[in-house]
Order: C-alpha cells, then structure tokens, then sequence
C-alpha cells in the first residue's frame, strides 16, 4: 500500500503505518503539484511529528500552503482533547494572532486613480513600519492591562478608536475572555508598549486592493463586495509582546517535560497539558497577547480612517468599513463533533460555515469570510467557509500562497531594486524603505495563490467569493 493516498477531493492521508510513534493520521489538503512541492523543506515530517503529541484527535491537517515552520509546519492544524491533550506554543507560532483584517470602501478605484500613490506616501508617513519601529500611542500599564484582557472593545469604547459596529465583523469580538496580564512577562510587556498600532516588519503589510473579479455574486454583495471597488487588507499580530510570550512559554514547557511524562520527537514541539500548570499559564499569556494582536489591528484601521477622511473627506462611501478579521496563528476551544478541543492553527484560518452561532447575524446565510493573501505582486482572495469544513480540517482553511522559496534563496534569485520597478510598471505603488527586504518577499518567493484557493475549494472547505489585485503595498 503506498505510504500517501488520496481519500477525497484535494485530500490525501499519511496512516499511521508511516512512522510507528503516530498516534492519528496526518492528512493534507492539496493537489500533486503542490504536494510535491511540500517534499522540499521539511513541513511533511514536521506535520507527521504533530501527530505524535498527547491528546491529539482524529487527525493532524496540513493545507495546501504548508511549509516549514518552527515544530509545527505552517499550515497546520491540531485538535487536543481536553482535560489531558496538550497545548503546543509551536503550534500557534511566535507571533501569537498575526491575522489579515479587510476593510472596504464603497470608492471605486477608476475615481480615486490619480491620487492613489500619494495616499499610499500618507499611509506610509501615518503608519510606523518595520522591526524596531514604535507606535504613536503609549500606554500607561493600567491601559495595557485593559488592552490585554479587553481587547478591542475597550479600545473602540474607552479610547474611541473605532466604531461600535466595528467589534461585530472581529473573529472572537475582538476579545478572548481567558487573558489573565499576571500571566504575561514584564518583558513580554516591556516589548509591547510603545508597538501597539505598528506594522512590524517582513512579511507583514497593509495592501491597497481592487476589485478585480467578483467570483460568487450571491456572497459577494452580502460581504459588501463588488467589482472596481477599493479595499485595504492589513496582516500584522501581536509584535514584540506576543513573540516574547512564545519564547517564555517554549522555555517552561520545555522544563515541565520530564515531570509531565512527555517525550517529543522533536524540542520544538514543546508542550504542556492543557490542564497543567503551565498549559493554564500559557493559554492565558496567549489570549492576552491575541488581544493585544487585535488591538493593534484596531489602531491600523483607525490610522487608515484618519488618511482616507484627509484625502476622501467625511463622506460615507470613503469610510473603510470592516469586512472581517481573521486570526491565522491561535489556539481555541471549539467544540467539535461533541468534543472540546483546543484547536491550534497555525497559518491557518478559521472557516465556519453559514449558521455557525458565532458568526455576525450578516453573514449568518453565507458564512465566514476567510482571506487567503498571496503576494504583494500577484492576487488575493476572499473565499467564504463551508459547513463541510467541519469534517475535514476542524474548520479550518490555509492563510495564505505560503512560502515557496526561503528568504535567502529569495534574495539571492531577486534584485530589490528591479522588482520594484517592475512593481510599478505594473502599477503597483511600493512604499518599502528596503531593497532587501522586498527581494525577500518577492512573488516568485510564494506558492500560486490562484492554485492553492482552487484547492481549498475543490477539498470543499470553503468557496471563492472575490478576487483582489494589489494597488500599492507597504512593507516593513
Ligand atoms: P504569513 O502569515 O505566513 O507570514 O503570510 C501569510 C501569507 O501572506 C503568505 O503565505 C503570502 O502568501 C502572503 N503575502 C506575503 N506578503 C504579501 C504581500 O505583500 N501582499 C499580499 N497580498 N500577500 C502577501
Ligand atoms: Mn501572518
Ligand atoms: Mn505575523
């Protein structure tokens, strides 16, 4: 028998025969192309390890834009059951909640054209990019304390930045409940301070988009969606703060192992149960460091308001509006098929299917909007979740083209400068102070995004909704 078959649409199964410390299949949605280009770098051993962990249900899920990843392949999912199964920081990654956020307008591109490259010169200026670089807010520690265990919404009401309606197109409202700040290092916290409302740097952005093609015309009106129109996408997490908290989690975990009985094929797969001490203190740093990730996604968008109102003025269809945000590395307790699991995804969206009680009562008939970026040169897509998605992957769909190329391999086939020209010869404004940087996150760097949402859809996880093609990106 082969050691990979498929077992359905865009769906193939790893059994247990593969390596004898498997505890549960692993299974990978994919066609043959992309699968082999998964053999490349070690995301097929890293998700089979996943399968090996304590408390691991059914089976470990691998989407189509897999690629290596810190223990956990990046687009990966897991479900543990509690009380036993474990929680992995690996399996949420180091930058806890990065997630995309699409905001709409109601402009259409062929009317704001000429003035487009300024605008994107004033987000650039309004919007404080890179590794290092601080915010314009500065909290003081009660404030950060409110930030972490509120989330959004305090934001939106306490410090006005946002509006109300805001908080009901926010995965999980913007707020996990289970943050606790005593949890969260003074380091974690010393990091975050000043970061709230920056973009931080390398893969993360915030793209000016068209339009280009409504591919579902029932869905697309209902997300607000149509053809010429312009939107924003931001994808950025949790900073400093959140990596901080990986790093101090994977160090206790690491020292509970022995205690805990936990032998791993792999240190990164660092892990603790759920129920333990550090799996409890862990889970609840992370939902901090969640709220943090949305807040900051919060402040972007108000930034983004203030230099659309500058260039557009007070009139409503200039007004960015939330589509959805999405968190695409977190764990959370879900219950599926009768179980409570805690579900890690790591470059991975949530993908609920219409009806799903925690959906916003406007998308109640059409599901949740997922949002698979590809590159700063090529497309990006919103798809809308199937109720399908429940059986296959946990209700989950992949974040992204995914990484074809490593950085350094990136760099050493791009020259910075000629992609940028050739960014904008495509019309493409680049607001990006790096060379380097750019040749890094070149699009060739990326799977074929059009390829890998096809797959997504033939697995029947979840459906195209719109295509969107980039106007001007800013990078760290
Ligand atoms: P990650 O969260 O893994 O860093 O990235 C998510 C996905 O974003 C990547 O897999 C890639 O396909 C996509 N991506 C990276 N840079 C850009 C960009 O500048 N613009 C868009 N639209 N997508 C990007
Ligand atoms: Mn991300
Ligand atoms: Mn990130």
């Amino acid at each position: 028998e082969p050691l990979i078959r498929q077992i359905g649409p865009a769906l193939y199964e790893l059994g247990q025969g593969f390596r004898e410390d498997m505890r549960v299949p692993a299974r990978i949605v994919a066609d043959s192309e992309l699968l082999q280009q998964m053999v490349h770098d070690r995301s097929v051993p890293q998700l089979v390890n996943v399968t090996t962990l304590p408390g691991i249900q059914g089976f470990a899920i691998g989407m189509p834009d897999m690629h290596e990843g810190y223990g956990f392949p990046v687009g990966g999912v897991a479900g543990t059951a509690l009380p036993d199964g474990v929680i992995s920081p690996g399996g949420i990654g180091f930058d806890i909640n990065c997630g995309v956020r699409l905001l709409a307008t109601g402009l259409r591109h062929e009317d704001v054209k000429e003035v487009l490259p300024e605008v994107a010169h004033d987000l650039a200026r309004s919007i404080p990019t890179g590794f290092g670089r601080h915010g314009r807010l500065s909290l003081a520690p009660e404030q950060m304390d409110r930030v972490l265990t509120e989330g959004v919404p305090y934001l939106v009401d306490v410090l006005g930045l946002g509006a109300p309606e805001d908080v009901d197109y926010l995965e999980a409202r913007g707020c996990l409940d289970g943050a606790d700040t005593a949890k969260v290092s003074v380091r974690a916290r010393e990091r975050g301070h000043d970061q709230l409302g920056t973009l931080g740097g390398g893969n993360h952005f915030l793209e000016v988009q068209r339009v280009e093609r409504v591919l579902d015309s029932e869905v697309a009106p209902a997300l607000g969606l149509f053809e010429g129109q312009l939107t924003v996408l931001i994808h950025t997490g949790s900073r400093g703060l959140g990596h901080q908290v990986c790093t101090d989690a994977v160090r206790t975990m690491d020292r509970a192992l022995a205690r805990e009985g936990i032998q791993l094929v792999d240190r990164q797969l660092a892990c603790a149960p759920l129920s333990s001490a550090e799996g409890q203190d862990y889970f609840a740093a992370m939902c901090a460091a969640a709220n943090f990730a949305w807040a900051n996604r919060q402040v972007l968008t108000h930034r983004v308001r203030e230099v659309f109102r500058r260039w557009f003025g007070d009139r409503s269809a200039a007004w960015p509006r939330i589509v959805y945000d999405v968190a695409h590395n977190i764990a959370k307790l879900e219950p599926h098929g009768g179980q409570r699991l805690c579900v890690h995804r790591k470059g991975a969206t949530r993908a609920f299917g219409p009806g799903h009680p925690e959906l916003p009562a406007a998308y109640h008939q059409v599901g949740q909007p997922v949002f698979i970026p590809g590159s700063m040169g090529t497309a990006s897509f919103v798809l809308v979740g199937k109720e399908a998605a429940e059986a296959i992957s946990l209700s989950s769909a992949c974040h992204g083209a995914g990484r074809r190329l490593s950085r350094a391999a990136s760099k050493r086939q791009v020259v910075g400068s000629e992609l940028r020209a050739a960014l904008n010869r495509q019309g493409i404004a680049v607001e990006c102070p790096s060379n380097a940087e750019l040749a890094e996150e070149a699009p060739l760097a990326y799977k074929d995004v059009d390829r890998v949402v096809d797959v997504v859809e033939a697995a029947g996880i979840a459906r195209k909704v719109a295509r969107l093609v980039p106007l001007a990106v800013l990078k760290g």
